[in-house]
């Protein structure tokens, strides 16, 4: 049979690109708690339900791109595809909606979407987003965007861009909608064909197209015109507040965000070195999300950013990858030619109880055939403890970079070894 490959789309993680995700959610985690936010992990899966109802019937994620499924119950279910509607959901499911106060949450894991495979564009993807519920406050929107900032900053991605937007509350919406379609409605032939769909049913959408044809006869239509005072004085006060706060951004009428849920606040990151699909990641206020899904009103802003993203900038931000050399698993291997690969097991034991990685030979072979697969496996320091060592009573303990090496008596190898390596 030939080999198996994995599914279009996915991929695998190995060793020492793990090490480089490990640093980045490390980094995440450090930089949320800061903040206050703490994690929460819902399933991968879902009653399909709980996306259409929250993105909404006519979005791109739930029209083209969800993972459906009937499970063997004859259910509905959907590999998630983002992650604020399970989020919402389960805020819902345990009574968060009631208890008022503030919740701030954070997830991390992979969303599926069914997309056409390219590069920032994965079937298999990996976000961390954060929700905050319990404020409307314009603050509260500048805050998330301060998290958000460190959380670059914690990453080493630089030359990020900001967008920023209002698309106004659900008394609004009808506003811009009648003004998109007046807009556009003269040139409605010439739009995609996409577009044409969208036109009846999510007119917004149209902003967010990708064709070069639709973005220029929508060029110009200012959505942020069509809301209320208290919808632009909301705006004006999270705009005035970046400012103090020294978080450069730029504001652009034109950026709706793929989602219904969005009211008022939206924003976007984006970053040069991605190419085509060159957002970081985004979101928004959506302050009417947690009761249309069946809750009580609740507002909430939040954001994800996608993670396979964060790699790819960093490798185009200048020194970030290069610096990030790759950990090695572990660091002593221990060399038993000659004498028991039980001993072995046992010594390594020891330095495990210490705290240092390490790893025994555990095959029957010649001590140079154990130094070369020591050395290809990068291992940094290598304890022999062969026939010969036995009879002087000794450990050889052996740098695998500089090659040297010494003899120590068996009482003390343990603690000199100790030492070698905190020195290293
Ligand atoms: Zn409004
Ligand atoms: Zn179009």
């Amino acid at each position: 049979m030939s080999p198996l490959k994995a599914l279009g789309g996915t991929s695998d993680i190995l060793p020492d690109e793990a090490d480089r995700w490990q640093k980045m959610e490390e980094t995440a985690r450090r930089v949320l708690k800061l903040h206050g936010f703490r994690e929460i992990r819902t399933p991968l899966f879902e009653e399909s339900a709980v996306f259409t109802s929250s993105l909404g019937e006519a979005a791109e994620i739930v029209t083209k791109q969800m993972y459906l499924f009937e499970d063997r119950g004859g259910r509905k279910v959907a590999l998630r595809p983002e992650g604020t509607a399970s989020v919402v959901r389960a805020f819902i499911e345990h009574g968060l909606d009631k208890s008022g106060g503030l919740t701030r949450f954070y997830y991390m894991g992979p969303m599926f979407r069914a997309e056409r495979p390219q590069a920032g564009r994965r079937r298999q993807f990996h976000q961390l987003g954060v929700e905050v519920f319990g404020s409307a406050s314009p603050y509260q929107d500048a805050e998330v965007l301060l998290l958000l900032v460190r959380l670059l900053k914690g990453w080493d991605v630089r030359g990020w861009v900001l967008k920023l937007n209002s698309l106004g509350c659900r008394q609004d919406r009808e506003a811009i909608i009648e003004q998109v379609r007046a807009k556009l409605s003269p040139h409605r032939q010439k739009l995609c064909e996409d577009c044409q769909v969208r036109f009846e049913k999510n007119p917004l959408r149209i902003l967010d197209c990708k064709e070069s044809r639709c973005q220029e006869l929508s060029f110009g239509i200012d959505v942020s015109t069509a809301v209320c005072g208290a919808c632009r004085d909301h705006f004006e006060k999270v705009s005035r507040t970046l400012g103090r706060l020294k978080i450069p951004f730029e504001k652009d009428p034109h950026m709706v965000r793929g989602l219904d849920y969005y009211t008022r606040t939206a924003f976007e990151v984006i970053h040069g070195g991605l190419g085509a699909q060159n957002a970081l990641g985004g979101g928004g206020r959506y302050d009417d999300l947690v009761e249309l899904m069946g809750g009580s009103p609740v507002p909430a802003v939040g954001f994800a950013v996608g993670l396979e993203r964060v790699l790819m900038a960093q490798e185009t931000s200048s020194g970030a990858a290069q610096g990030a050399v790759a950990d090695r698993a572990a660091a002593v291997f221990v060399s038993t030619a000659g004498s028991d690969i039980t001993d072995g097991l046992q010594w390594v034991e020891l330095l495990r109880e210490k705290g240092i990685p390490a790893v025994a030979n555990l095959e029957e072979r010649p001590l140079k055939r154990q130094l070369e697969q020591a050395d290809k496996w990068g291992f940094q320091w290598v304890v022999i403890r062969g026939e010969m060592e036995r009879e002087k009573g000794v450990f050889v303990v052996k740098n695998m970079a500089s090659r040297s090496q010494e003899e120590i008596p068996e009482k003390m190898w343990l603690n000199v070894l100790q030492k070698r390596l905190n020195r290293s």
